[in-house]
């Protein structure tokens, strides 16, 4: 299909499709499922492989060339693999990846490696057991260490680890993990801590900026030199001599709104153009209905080119009055804008 090149009202293309394979997690994470129960996506309305496959394709018609599984935990959802074959089988895709807080990597890092999976990254924030614990309200560490080992042996790139910087939380390891990381093989990335929707006990005081970062790192590691900035990736990327390379990603000091080539797709099949959005888009009930690929691209075309979202850029511009982005029983009402829905 020949489609001309498809921009947002401010240009930006479309590139970069996260889709979110479920809603269900296997940890709690403070700075993202704080609370004690939520509203799920109901059963019925999750999209079957064969389902979200069809929309990707439509979405490499319009110049989609990466897609990152997320979720909820995406190794929660049954024989994950098979999706990843599916879409490895796109040509069009170039960067296939998947996010995960590596839980169930010893069970499934072989199935999806060889199904196709060509990036991974491992969302962890502390090498201690006990914090890691208290953070996750159920996690075990050793899971996810055994993970990354097994991991390590089959992913054909670097494995890149998401390290959520919170002052007063896991601000004391940072140089400790940036060491285990760069003599691991690892590319860490510090996140800064977002208000994300689902974020309820956010506070600007725990963010920790990407300044204060990278003079902490310089103090001992020495300064870092930046790398080149890799177009609309949200990483900027530092190398350290002798030792490798890291990033900070300064979603909430910094944003990076202007090339932001990102949409997302919930397990549902609603359409978010911007992680901050309240609101989204049903294609689901036209995914399930059967509507065939140019249907479905024509129906993505037509949202892109409406879209004018900033969200992290208005969020700033909100300077001292910025709080929380929303309650926990507003978002009851509204489970498809909380993170874990919508994938990171
Ligand atoms: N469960 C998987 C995981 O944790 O990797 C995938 C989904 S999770 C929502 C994706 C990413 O979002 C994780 O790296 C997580 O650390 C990040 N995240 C969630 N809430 C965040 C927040 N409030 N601020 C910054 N990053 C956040
Ligand atoms: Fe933690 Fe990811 Fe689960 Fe959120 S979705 S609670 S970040 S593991
Ligand atoms: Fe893109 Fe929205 Fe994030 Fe800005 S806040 S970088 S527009 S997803």
């Amino acid at each position: 299909m020949d489609l001309p090149i498809l921009q947002d009202q401010y240009r930006r293309p479309m590139r970069a499709l996260r889709i979110s394979v479920t809603d269900q997690c296997n940890l709690r994470c403070g700075y993202c499922m704080p609370e004690e129960s939520y509203t799920w996506l109901p059963r019925s309305r999750i999209l079957r492989y064969g389902q979200i496959t069809e929309l990707v394709r439509a979405a490499t018609d319009l110049g989609v060339t990466k897609v990152r599984l997320t979720g909820g935990e995406p190794l929660l959802r049954k024989e994950l693999w098979r999706l990843v074959e599916q879409l490895a089988a796109i040509d069009a895709i170039q960067d296939l990846a998947l996010t995960t807080n590596g839980v169930l990597l010893k069970e499934h890092g072989a199935d999806i490696f060889s199904a196709g999976l060509q990036r991974l990254t491992v969302s962890l924030d502390t090498l201690r057991p006990e914090r890691f614990k208290e953070l996750t309200r159920r996690g075990d560490l050793s899971r996810v260490l055994t993970g990354l080992q097994v991991a390590q042996g089959l992913c054909p790139t670097p494995i890149k680890i998401n390290c959520v910087a919170m002052k007063g939380v896991n601000d004391d390891e940072l140089e400790s993990m940036l060491d285990w990381a760069l003599t691991e093989g690892f590319e860490l990335r510090f996140i800064e801590y977002m208000d994300v929707a689902g974020a309820t006990a956010w506070s600007n005081a725990q963010v920790l900026p990407r300044e204060e970062i990278l003079d902490r790192i310089a103090k001992t590691f020495g300064a870092p030199t930046p790398a080149p900035k890799d177009g609309a990736a949200p990483a900027d990327r530092f190398h350290i001599e002798g030792r490798g390379s890291f990033g900070v990603i300064a979603s909430t000091s910094s944003p990076f709104c202007g090339t932001c080539d990102r949409v997302r797709l919930t397990a549902d099949g609603t359409l978010y153009t911007c992680l901050y959005s309240e609101e989204g888009t049903d294609l689901g009930t036209a995914i399930r209905a059967g509507h065939t690929r140019e249907q479905l691209a024509q129906q993505l075309a037509a949202i892109w080119t409406q879209r004018k979202d900033r969200g992290a850029e208005e969020r700033l511009a909100l300077a001292d009055e910025r709080g929380i982005l929303a309650t926990a029983s507003h978002l009851r009402t509204r489970p498809g804008w909380e993170m874990h829905t919508k994938g990171g």
